[in-house]
């Protein structure tokens, strides 16, 4: 699982940081959580198959997060796209595709499923991983989201299954996916004996923008890596929370309420120019913190 970090400004794009995006890959399928101004001339600096995007979800309706879309869409009909492409977002966003389409700004060769979340809901269910998200604390509707893979296979003991006389090939594959195995001279082999405990799924949560709230602590409970806006810092006196943001001590307190394993702060208001005084206010209580840049990448390994 990999997280790249596309756009990490606040308000409006500068030449330090972009708008709001970020890509996320899942053996074979990328997703993309909001889509500001300048979105698709980030992704083209990175190696994300992005042609091949798999669902976007967008936070809220504010231009920093959300006025990259249409270019976006324009250009994957341009780049001849055929499959369907779904779009989560807030009460709003059917309008806003729908005038752009009215107005044939879009040029669409493809089918687009938008869907209005209003609720916290599970949105994308495979076999490998589902996408949940619940309400933020903004000045407008604004959706969390978190990426969840869920436990895989525990580890096969290929020592045993050797000793054991199991042969090589499709049956050990059976074996690790819990089914017990007959061969056709009566010998029988049991999943148990071979595969350890299932392990834990990666986990990816996306709270921006928002001030800190029950909903962003419970979105991003034990999640491996939360990814969490911190406009403003704390000494620099802005009422964040009046303007429904969040400082980087308050990523901070999230994080540590959460459990999380990694703390990505993003959304970096321009007037920090040197974003080391947000992460020094975030580390006093959150060690395990990093302030991202436009085009980072954050692999999410698997606990062993
Ligand atoms: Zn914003």
């Amino acid at each position: 699982m990999r997280i790249i970090t596309l756009g990490t400004g606040a308000g409006r794009p500068t030449l330090k940081r972009g708008s709001s995006a970020t890509g996320l890959e899942y053996q074979g399928d990328t997703f993309l959580f909001d889509c500001g101004e300048g979105t698709q001339i980030q992704l083209m600096k990175t190696p994300f198959h992005w042609g091949k995007l798999t669902a976007i979800f967008i936070s809220h309706l504010h231009g920093d997060h959300v006025n990259g879309l249409p270019g976006l869409l324009g250009t994957l009909s341009l780049s001849d796209r055929k499959e369907a492409l779904k779009v989560f977002g807030p009460v709003g966003i059917k309008k806003l595709l729908q005038a752009h389409r009215e107005c044939q700004s879009l040029g669409l060769r493809f089918e687009l499923e938008v869907q209005e979340i209003e609720t916290g809901q599970t949105l994308l269910e495979t076999e490998q991983y589902l996408v949940k998200t619940l309400p933020l604390d903004h000045v407008v509707p604004c959706w969390g989201y978190v990426f969840e893979e869920k436990p895989v296979p525990g580890r096969f003991d290929a020592l045993k299954a050797d000793q054991a006389g199991v042969p090589p090939g499709p049956l050990r594959g059976q074996l690790v996916l819990g089914q017990d195995v007959s061969l056709p001279d009566g010998r029988e082999f049991y999943s148990k004996d071979f595969v350890g405990p299932s392990r834990p799924g990666r986990s990816f949560v996306h709270c921006l923008d928002t001030q800190p709230c029950e909903a962003a602590v419970e979105l991003a409970r034990g999640a491996d890596l939360l990814l969490y806006e911190a406009t403003f810092c704390e000494s620099g006196g802005e009422p964040a929370h009046d303007w429904g943001h969040s400082t980087a001590r308050d990523a901070a307190q999230v994080a540590l309420a959460a459990g999380v394993g990694e703390l990505v702060m993003t959304h970096i208001s321009q007037r920090y120019g040197d974003p080391q005084v947000l992460l020094a206010e975030a580390q006093e209580i959150f060690p395990r913190v990093r302030v991202a840049s436009d085009l980072d990448v954050f692999e999410i390994k698997r606990q062993e």
